[in-house]
């Protein structure tokens, strides 16, 4: 017998026709001999719907009441997937997060899990009952309620396999796999039928949002087998697993993009020692994330100028922090960018192959797309690009490296 863990997301329990559907498939898993534990998100539009109602009493709304309020999605997804299940037949039972014990740190808003208690689940399958747990959430040591920040319910899920030791971790959401890249951007995207956990981690940190980046870390970590499927149809989806020596790795397993950056230059900074940690040094300080960092070389001998990016909602923060700095530093001048976005190819295929980033640099001059920034690792190569022009690259980029036909 296998325990297998399930997760579903926001669309595919959309409404009680598709709860319901949900527990059918729940029910098959359970006929062909499997253990249960199915992980659900809040329904499509809840989360948004309630952090709309907290952002009209304050733009900053206090962050343990925040996550009171967002935990609740999916306490209602719980209690209704239960419903349904007893109405077919199938005995079930409903946690919230804290009812399980994902005890967590006390970072409201993107708590990280520490552990998880198994007694409630191992005893309730262990009575033949399918195990519902509301995902996203969790509890401190000291009792409050917190969240894992968006996306979550994936690294409930994930974590949940990595401490019960299940057999598969299953995401079913709104597509049939991981693809080339985002289906709603590029239509002819192909379903890959793998991906490392390597590569995925990098999809996943530049912007594929089909999997939290932190489910993809607890996966890699515990060796979980990790497979997306759709929840509307039936199909082998796609594997997330260890590197395959033995098979040939295509050059780029996907494209990646993220919306949610901007951009920050100072020129004229003196150009001596410190100069990078004057300027970084008080954004980190802030306790924001910087991403892409480039310093010209000082042409003049004397000067030198930085660019960077942050997320677009510290954009604000750092440019104060950044003029600031700048003033006490005798820089030439600050400017700023919110409406850049980045885009990147990956795949492991890279490390043995040259010259990838020459035919992704050509395929963007062709279509006249000036690239601001570059930044590569072993296996990716990132730019930074106008925002107006990112459907163009992504699809220019699809093509290119003939990712259609690929998959
Ligand atoms: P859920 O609500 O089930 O968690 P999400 O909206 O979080 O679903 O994630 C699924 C979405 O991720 C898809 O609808 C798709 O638009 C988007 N997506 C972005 N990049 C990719 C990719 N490379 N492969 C598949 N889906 C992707
Ligand atoms: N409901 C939460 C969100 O929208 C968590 C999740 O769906 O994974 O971010
Ligand atoms: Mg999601």
């Amino acid at each position: 017998m296998a325990l297998i863990i399930q997760k579903y997301g926001g669309t595919s329990v959309g409404d009680l026709e598709r709860i319901e559907n949900v527990a059918k498939r729940v029910i098959r898993s359970v006929e062909q001999g499997n253990d249960l534990v199915v992980v659900v998100s809040a329904m499509s539009g809840e989360t948004n719907r309630l952090i709309g109602l907290a952002e009209a009493i304050s733009a900053k709304p206090d962050p343990r009441e925040l996550d009171v309020l967002v935990s609740t999605g999916e306490q209602v997804t719980i209690a209704l997937l239960c419903m349904t299940l007893k109405k077919l037949g199938q005995d079930a039972r409903s946690y919230t997060g804290a009812q399980v014990r994902f005890l967590t740190d006390n970072a409201y808003n993107k708590a990280r899990i520490k552990q998880i208690d198994d007694l409630h689940i191992r005893d309730d399958l262990a009575k033949g009952r399918v195990v519902v747990v509301a995902g996203f959430q969790g509890v401190d040591e000291a009792g409050n309620i917190t969240t894992l920040g968006r996306g979550g319910s994936d690294t409930s899920a994930v974590a949940l396999a990595a401490a019960l030791k299940a057999d598969e971790c299953q995401i079913y959401t709104d597509v049939d796999g991981v693809y080339t890249t985002d289906p709603r951007v590029v239509p002819s995207a192909t379903r890959l039928a793998t991906v490392t956990y390597e590569e995925m981690l990098e999809l996943a940190s530049l912007g594929a949002k089909v999997l939290q980046i932190r489910s993809v870390e607890f996966a890699s970590k515990y060796k979980v087998p990790l497979r997306v499927l759709s929840s509307f149809e039936d199909g082998p989806g796609t594997l997330i697993t260890t590197e395959d020596k033995s098979m040939e790795q295509a050059l780029i397993s996907g494209i990646a993009f993220n919306r949610d950056e901007a951009q920050i230059t100072v020129s004229g900074v003196p150009d001596q020692p410190g100069a990078a940690y004057k300027v970084i040094g008080p954004i980190g300080e802030a306790n924001i994330e910087v991403d892409m960092i480039v310093q010209n070389t000082a042409t003049d001998g004397t000067t030198t100028d930085f660019t960077f990016t942050v997320h677009r909602n510290d954009y604000d923060k750092a440019m104060d922090i950044t003029q600031a700095t700048a003033k006490e530093l005798g820089a030439r001048d600050v400017k700023g960018d919110t409406k850049i976005v980045k885009v990147s190819l990956v795949g492991v295929g890279m490390r043995s192959h040259a010259g990838i980033a020459s035919s992704m640099f050509e395929a963007l001059a062709k279509e006249g797309i000036n690239i601001r920034m570059i930044s590569t690792s072993e296996i990716k190569i990132s730019v930074v690009i106008d925002e107006k022009y990112l459907e163009l690259s992504v699809r220019a980029l699809h093509e290119k490296f003939e990712l259609a036909e690929s998959a």
